[in-house]
């Protein structure tokens, strides 16, 4: 294995100065503008109604000036022009793959590629892959539901980078750790959920993830937990394996960001999407640093371009160069999703913001959920967690150190109940850590 491999897919993309970047995008986003107001009747529209044009757009500061999409608006457009809504500005002999969300909040969407979309997405996941220091001479497990998911032809980004490739689609656990050890696997991409339950489920069974199993990379996705050091850290710990948190979205790609191997953020391909950070209420741009919504313009994806797409996700993002070359801006992490918000007496809480607290406490085993009441007209945040199986120490004394260290993130104290250890239900896939009992009692 004495070869060695050149350090980026694509130097000068990936290292280009930001002036550079900007300037490609904005002539980019006027090809897009274009094309969506000649040929989509919901952009032509709805860009008239906002008395907007794409002669508007000099800088790419003007995008501003145009408005804004949602989930809503392309189910109901779907709804309205099936199957796949007129915001799709290509004829229908051009498209040659589809996606679609998978319907868990309402009626799926689909999302429609162009040949070119397809074979440009494949070499965007082949660059992102590359980056986490995939290289040819790895196994690559693809653990991920290729049924109408926007991640199963990930795999194929994986082939490009020349790994090879078993697509193992979503297994049970006991199936997966065969898979991984008979074909010596070493990249998989999974959940963080499911990266730990099969780390545990693996030593439950005598097997030993770092010395029985070959696993060196793990790609993650799906929730906050790959951009959390702490539950980073032990996922790494348990495999003897480095994690990689991605980003995708299914009206978009399979894997929009992921991280290099500086981990230090997910790089996010701006030759193909511009993104924006707004104040959910205000609509405001948030400045960097700062939490606030992504929203999503497409660049290049020709099949169902999305501009200004509200996604709903809460982020923050660094356009700083990282310690890795590459200048293309990053992501902190998702934070979670304006869904998954809590409002406790004014304070808005992420469940990842919990999860911090609970993962780095040494005396906790790392599960948890979030259980939510009302006692006099007021919500009333419960976090259970459990203890550690070594620890044996006072619970009141724990339980308070809980409560203090939510208090330092979050500005309320919450209840907290420390339960014993395996009290609570492991998750496999993605776990659901949110009980809003209010709604049952309504
Ligand atoms: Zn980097």
């Amino acid at each position: 294995m004495a070869k060695t491999y050149r350090k980026y897919w694509d130097e000068e993309l990936e290292t280009a100065p930001r002036e550079k970047i900007r300037a490609m995008q904005l002539a980019a986003l006027k090809e897009m503008l274009d094309l969506v107001y000649n040929n989509s009747p919901y952009y032509k529209k709805s860009f008239d109604e906002h008395g907007v044009s794409p002669a508007d757009l000099k800088t790419l500061e003007d995008l501003k000036k145009f408005p804004y999409i949602n989930k809503y608006i392309l189910r109901e457009r779907q709804q309205a022009a099936p199957p796949f809504g007129d915001l799709v500005p290509v004829p229908e002999e051009e498209l040659v793959y589809m996606s679609a969300s998978s319907g868990s909040t309402g009626i799926p969407t689909a999302s429609p590629f162009t040949l070119q979309d397809f074979e440009e997405w494949q070499d965007y996941e082949a660059r992102l892959f590359w980056s986490s220091g995939m290289r040819p001479y790895d196994r690559y497990c693809h653990a991920l539901q290729f049924t109408l998911f926007v991640g199963g032809p990930d795999v194929i980004g994986a082939q490009k980078v020349g790994a090879l490739c078993v697509w193992a689609g979503t297994v049970p656990s006991e199936r997966m750790l065969e898979i991984l050890r008979q074909w010596q696997i070493t990249v998989t991409w999974t959940t963080p959920s499911f990266a730990w339950y099969l780390g545990e489920t693996a030593k439950a069974q005598g097997i030993d993830p770092q010395k029985d199993l070959f696993v060196r990379k793990i790609f993650v996705a799906g929730e906050p937990g790959g951009s959390i050091p702490e539950t980073r850290q032990k996922i790494e710990e348990l495999w003897g394996a480095d994690l990689y948190d991605y980003y995708g979205l299914s009206d978009i790609f399979g894997a929009c960001a992921g991280m290099c191997e500086a981990k230090d953020g997910l790089h996010w391909a701006e030759d193909h999407i511009l993104i924006e950070v707004i104040n959910p209420d205000t609509e405001e741009e948030v400045p960097e640093g700062e939490r606030g919504e992504l929203v999503l313009t497409s660049l290049k994806k020709r099949g169902r371009p999305l501009i200004r797409f509200r996604t709903g996700d809460i982020v923050s993002y660094t356009s700083e160069k990282c310690s890795c070359g590459r200048t293309h801006l990053r992501l902190h992490g998702i934070h979670g999703r304006l869904d998954d918000m809590l409002i406790i007496r004014g304070v808005n809480v992420f469940p990842s913001d919990i999860e911090v607290v609970v993962r780095k406490n040494p005396d906790l085993s790392g599960e948890f959920r979030l259980v939510i009441t009302e006692e006099k007209h007021l919500a009333v945040l419960t976090v259970e967690a459990e203890r550690a199986h070594e620890y044996s120490g006072d619970i009141r004394q724990l339980q308070e150190r809980v409560i203090t260290d939510c208090n330092k993130i979050l500005g309320i104290r919450p209840r907290v109940n420390i339960l014993e250890p395996g009290a609570l239900p492991r998750a496999t896939h993605k776990a659901k850590r949110v009980f809003d009992e209010r709604k049952n009692n309504r």
